[in-house]
């Protein structure tokens, strides 16, 4: 247990003479090594996105002050989670299912494949509810500074979903093949890591029946998706401009 109605100077010197940080500060509350657990736990959930130390503490504070049940449950919640949820061997969204529910439902358009950077962009579009297509995920964009090249993003399901039927487009009807002729959508993010990708995939699909085209500028530069409001992914996706 923490006590925290010890009496305790601000600032106490290290061994070494210097004073401590907060960190050591925290630590100082309890001589058992519990400390290392709580800051353990900060740790873990300063490391999660948009959580920063302060969101972190609280979050820690808030979880050791619940009943144990209430706490076992969210880490079963995660564990359970992680086990049983995967990525969709056809787009890469999650799923815990063979197939996720859009690429499995028939009233999904196959030919109108909209293509995110991460699962979490297709909600943006699934709230809007008006886009009627699949998805494909790349698991990232394209970042040399960072090492991420093609050959780390989900490019050859890409390709093979785009590319893999022409047999069967050939065998239509020229009217035909037309209309079912596959349109990609890139919804991809607004940063110079977004137009390398998507400059990276019209080159490679240059002279292919696929068309492509970018959702609108109504998102903001610089923007993640994922937190843009319905109806301006929704007129994002109806402005989209064709590309090739
Ligand atoms: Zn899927």
């Amino acid at each position: 247990m923490l006590r925290t109605n010890t009496r305790l100077p601000l600032v106490e010197p290290s061994q070494e003479g210097r004073p401590r940080t907060f960190k050591y500060f925290l630590g100082m509350l309890d001589s058992s090594g519990q400390e290392s657990v709580i800051e353990n736990l900060i740790v873990k959930l300063a490391g999660l996105p948009s959580i920063g130390r302060k969101t972190a503490q609280r979050l820690a504070y808030h979880l050791l002050s619940q009943e144990s049940r209430s706490v076992l449950e969210l880490a079963q919640a995660l564990t359970e989670a992680k086990a049983r949820v995967h990525g969709c061997p056809c787009c890469g969204n999650f799923t815990e299912l063979d197939l996720c529910r859009i690429c499995a439902s028939d009233r999904r358009q196959k030919h109108l494949i909209c293509v995110v950077e991460k699962p979490a962009d297709i909600l943006a579009f699934e709230r809007s509810g008006t886009f009627t297509g699949v998805y494909h995920v790349l698991g990232g964009s394209i970042s040399p500074l960072d090492g991420i090249g093609p050959d780390q993003l989900n490019f050859s399901g890409l390709w093979a979903r785009t590319l893999g039927d022409r047999s069967g487009q050939a065998r239509m009807g020229d009217e035909q093949a037309l209309d079912n002729r596959v349109e990609l959508i890139l919804a991809l993010n607004t940063n110079a890591e977004g137009e390398a990708t998507a400059t990276y995939i019209a080159q490679k699909l240059r002279g292919t029946p696929v068309k492509i085209s970018r959702i609108a500028r109504g998102i903001p530069m610089g923007s993640e998706l994922e937190y843009i409001d319905e109806l301006t992914v929704q007129r994002a996706l109806e402005g989209r401009v064709q590309i090739i």
